[in-house]
Parts: structure tokens; sequence; C-alpha cells
């Protein structure tokens, strides 16, 4: 049977298609030079190491969009496929963003904890908080998951612009320089890849033009925001308010991050729900399963489509 090295969690779902067809093997007991599958996760990748000892590797199948910690160039120069699960988490990773601004605004989370405390009761009324309607919105990134947040959005009447390497047809205003942006929005939706060419493109001089009433929102990745700088300006007032959904060194966040009182914080849950996840699952399995039968796949990532 063909030998699959299975990185990081899978479903029982995935796990119970996979052994139609598969081998699974674990990193605590494989034989490397039998490996021709990987399945793994967007934050546990490949390491470059092993990927060097998985001489006769074929294919490799990342279970979730983002692909930063597969070096899918070293693939690709070595024939090996890589695939992502594009488009079937857009809506829920949209619901996660403008969830966090949401409650940015609102401050969900500071006013449940007045009700819970008994606050409401003993101090009256709570403070009042900011509305979500008609705000300038960046988005960083405006892709397969930052069209689904712009569309998300509509209902708050949004006035929409949008930061990217090149300009994109869309009906929105595009800034090509990040800090002008941050200069003109009140809320900054970050929502780029990871990896190297976006690495802390978020860094203080974006957050002070943000601004003492301005929101950032993380959805991407944690390298995206220079996180140092993020608690500076948020125990500083430089920054208002931070919506975070990733961080640096997950799952490891900064005590001072989690003292302050203006950041809204999930453990990296913009596509953890059960009906996405099982989406994301398939279409995992599903190139991993059409890869086995005729070496083709469904989605490969950008850097391996001629392959
Ligand atoms: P897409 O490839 O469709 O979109 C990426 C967008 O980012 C494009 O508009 C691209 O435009 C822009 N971009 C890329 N590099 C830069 C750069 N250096 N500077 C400015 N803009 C840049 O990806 P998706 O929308 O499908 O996914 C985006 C990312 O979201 C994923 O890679 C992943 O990291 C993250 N994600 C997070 C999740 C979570 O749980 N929080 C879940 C799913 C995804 P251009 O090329 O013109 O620059």
């Amino acid at each position: 049977m063909t030998e699959l090295l299975q990185i990081g969690g899978i479903t029982d779902r995935m796990k119970d298609r996979l052994s139609t067809a598969f081998d699974i093997r674990q990193l605590d007991d494989f034989d490397a030079a039998r490996i021709t599958h990987v399945v793994t996760n967007g934050h546990d990748g490949v390491p470059p190491d092993l990927m060097a000892q998985l001489t006769n590797l074929k294919m490799i199948s990342v279970y979730g969009v983002g692909y930063d910690a597969v070096d899918a160039t070293a693939a690709a120069a070595r024939g090996v496929v890589v695939t992502h699960t594009p488009n079937v988490l857009n809506n829920e990773v949209a619901t996660t963003a403008v969830l966090l601004m949401l409650a940015c605004y609102r401050e969900l989370v500071r006013d449940d904890e007045y009700v819970r405390s008994g606050r409401w009761e003993t101090e009256g009324n709570a403070p009042l908080t900011r509305s979500a309607d008609n705000q300038k919105v960046g988005i960083l990134g405006l892709g397969r998951i930052g069209q689904a947040i712009a569309d998300k959005l509509g209902p708050w009447s949004p006035e929409i612009s949008y930061h990217t390497r090149s300009p994109k047809d869309v009906p929105y205003r595009y800034f090509d320089n990040l800090v002008d942006m941050a200069k003109h929005v009140d809320v900054l939706i970050c929502i780029t890849p990871g990896g190297p060419s976006t690495n802390k493109l978020v860094n203080a001089e974006v957050m002070r033009a943000l601004g003492a009433g301005g929101t950032l929102i993380n959805v991407s990745r944690g390298s995206v925001v220079d996180e140092a700088a993020l608690i500076e300006a948020l125990q500083s007032g430089a920054l208002g308010w931070a919506g975070l959904d990733v961080f640096e060194d997950e799952p490891r966040v900064p005590q001072a991050l989690r003292e302050l009182p203006n950041v809204v914080l999930l453990p990296h849950a913009g596509s953890a729900t059960v009906e996405t996840r099982a989406a994301m699952g398939d279409l995992t399995v599903d190139n991993l399963l059409q890869h086995l039968n005729d070496g083709s796949v469904l989605t490969a990532v950008p850097e391996c489509k001629d392959l």
C-alpha cells in the first residue's frame, strides 16, 4: 500500500477516507524512502530537513489555504506537487474577520464581562461603544478571502479601500502604499498570505498611521504584524484596538497582549467550524486520492500549477 506521512492532526472523516487508499504513517514511525505522499496543515507544514529526507516524495496536500510553512518553490523544483484548500473557507474566515471587527467596535468582550461580574448591577450602564456602521475599511490583501470580507461587510455600509502589490478590477479605492491607506481608514483588516514578502508588513509606522481611533484586525498570519510594535502601540494608545486571530509564535501569546483591555483574541479559529473544516478536509483528501489515481490534482498551489 502507498505510504502517506501524516503531519499534525486530521479529522476522523479524513482518516477514514485516507485509510482506504493509503497506509498512514506517523512522524514517530515512518521509513523516509517509502513515503510518497504527505498530509499536513498550514501551521506545521513540512520542515525543510524532513522534506530533504523524503527522497521519493511526489505530493504534499495541505489542509488549509495558507501554505507558507511549506517551501513550495523547492517542492516544485523537485517535481513534488503541493495542493491546498482555496475558496471552501472564504466565507468562514470572512465571518471571523467581521466578528473581530464588530467585537472591537461594540466592546463585546468588555461588556460580556461587565454583565458577568455584576458591575452592571453595582455601577450602572456600561460606557458607550462605537458604531461599526459607515466606517472606512482598508483591506490588506484583496484575494479570495479579502473579497469575501468586503462582500460580508456590505450591510455595515463601509467605504472600502485596499492595498495589494498590483491593483485589481474592483470598485474600491486602491492604495499602492500601505501607510497612506492606514492614514485614510478607520479599520485595517489583514488577509495576505504569510511568508517573507509580507513579514512585519504592518509595522509601527502603519499602526501610528492607523492611529488612536483606529482598529487593526489580523486574520492572515502572525508574521504579517510586528507583534512587539503592536503591543507597544496598544499600550501607549497610539493604536486604539486590535482583533487578532493569529500570532507570531502560536499557540504562545505574549502575556502583555493577554492583559490588554483593548484587544479581542481568538485561537487561530478563522476557518474552525465543523462545516468548513469538513469541506477543507474533503478537498485535502480529494487531492490525495486523485493524485494516487491518475497523477493529477484539483487545487495545486500557484508554484506547482505547471507540474
Ligand atoms: P489569495 O492568494 O486569494 O489572496 C492573497 C492576497 O494578498 C492577494 O490579493 C495578493 O495580491 C495579496 N498579497 C500577497 N502578497 C502581498 C504583499 N506582499 N503585499 C500586499 N498584498 C499582498 O489568498 P486567500 O485570500 O485565499 O488567503 C489569504 C491568506 O489568509 C492565506 O494565505 C492565509 O495566510 C490566511 N488565512 C488565514 C486563516 C485563519 O484561520 N486565520 C484561514 C485561511 C487563510 P497581490 O498578489 O496583487 O499582492
